[in-house]
């Protein structure tokens, strides 16, 4: 068997390889704070086993006194860093933290070192618990590696709890050497393990998401938040089956207007506001893309010529009713619908081609309407 003081030493130093891997990680992508704290949390773990390797088998109250805190601040920090990767704020786990350092400090200043020993390992199986239920709790993306740091947290802090157990079991209020039993072997044989997994596990799920973003943002038009051209011909392939849709297409009317007389900032920011109109007005299930400059395209799957005129109405009323200013002759913005329901084996290209036809004809009849297609003459 390795003895303790190697194995923590081992620790300390693939933690060091982890912190580095993290803040490399943060550096190209400086938006993901968790992995600071995470990279703060393992640094300070790090510090700390270190600390406790080199000591040797003093265990006096004072070597203690530092490495300790230090330990369960690493601890807190990554568990802040955990709470940070599912959305939550970071401050509760600090407050752990604290509570944390305090009530195994208390212990040591009476000269309790066991007891202080206990209330350390009692402390850190707690908040690496919590570290476990927050990757567990947050398993809808990348199941299986968020259930397997939840796993890993939870041996890791099993090791802990049985370390503390043995101590009161023995009930060894005062140490004058480092404890020395089979749930120590093994709570430094699962921290070694537990450290090398959970990094390789955070940075691949750091990469996951990495990449998960950048697929959302190629499929996202940037201003307004919908889907591009290209998502949506990726999703309707142009002989795709277009049965049961509906396809609207809108045109604001005399938008270069807007941009010539209130600048082009403005004209974006009713670009903005009309695809907050059609977001309000669709259904989760409807698809909304951008095609391009000032021309959107909505797709209604399940939708009758009837409900989905009656869709495209209440869209073009509502930006209407916003009464939003192009800045000649006191008129104000408004949008072209030209709305078609696909026929039977009708393909998509063919329905859009007709919504594109009706829009043409809502635009000549004067704008500010919308023209629902005939229905399609089958040759
Ligand atoms: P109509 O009623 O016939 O549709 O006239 P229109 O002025 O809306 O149509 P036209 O196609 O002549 O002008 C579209 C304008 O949209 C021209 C272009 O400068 C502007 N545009 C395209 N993309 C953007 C954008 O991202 N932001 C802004 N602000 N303007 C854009
Ligand atoms: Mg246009
Ligand atoms: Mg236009």
């Amino acid at each position: 068997m390795i003895d303790n003081a190697t194995l923590l030493i081992g620790i300390a130093f693939s933690g060091a390889a982890l912190v580095l891997a993290l803040v490399i990680g943060w550096l190209n992508s400086r938006a993901e704070i968790y992995l600071i704290h995470g990279a703060t949390g393992i640094g300070l773990v790090v510090l700390a086993l270190g600390a406790l390797g080199v000591r040797g088998d003093t265990y006096s109250v004072l070597s203690l006194l530092i490495p300790f805190p230090t330990l369960l601040a690493g601890i807190a920090y990554v568990y802040s860093g955990s709470r940070l990767f599912n959305h939550k704020p970071a401050r509760p786990a600090l407050f752990v933290g604290a509570a944390a350092i305090i009530t195994t400090a208390i212990p040591l200043l009476l000269g309790l070192s066991g007891l202080g020993t206990l209330m350390l390992n009692l402390c850190a199986a707690i908040i690496l618990a919590l570290c476990g239920v927050e990757f567990w709790r947050g398993r809808e993306d990348a199941r299986t590696a968020m259930a397997a740091n939840a796993i890993i947290y939870g041996l890791v802090a099993a090791s802990f709890l049985a370390c503390a157990i043995v101590l009161l079991v023995e009930g060894q209020w005062v140490l004058d050497a480092p404890p020395d039993n089979l749930a120590e072997d093994i709570n430094s044989i699962m921290s070694l393990v537990g450290l090398t997994g959970i990094g390789a596990i955070t940075l691949t799920l750091h990469h996951a998401r990495a990449a998960r973003r950048h697929r959302m943002e190629a499929n996202t038009d940037a201003l307004t938040g919908v889907l591009n051209r290209r998502a949506l011909f990726r999703r309707f392939s142009e002989d795709a089956p277009a049965t049961g849709l509906a396809v609207i297409m809108f045109d604001l009317d005399h938008f270069k207007q807007i941009n010539d007389h209130l600048g082009h900032a403005h004209g974006d920011m009713v670009l903005m506001r009309f695809a907050d109109i059609l977001r309000d007005e669709l259904r989760h299930s409807d698809i909304i893309a951008r095609l391009g400059g000032e021309e959107f395209c909505a797709i209604l799957p399940g939708r009758d010529r009837d409900s989905a005129g009656q869709v495209a109405e209440r869209i073009r009323r509502a930006f209407d009713d916003l009464a939003l200013p192009i800045g000649s002759e006191k008129k104000t913005a408004t949008v072209s619908a030209g709305l078609a329901t696909a026929g039977k084996d009708e393909t998509f290209s063919s329905v859009l081609s007709r919504a594109d036809a009706a829009l043409y004809k809502a635009k000549q009849a004067g704008r500010n309407q919308v023209h629902i297609a005939p229905f399609r003459l089958v040759a």
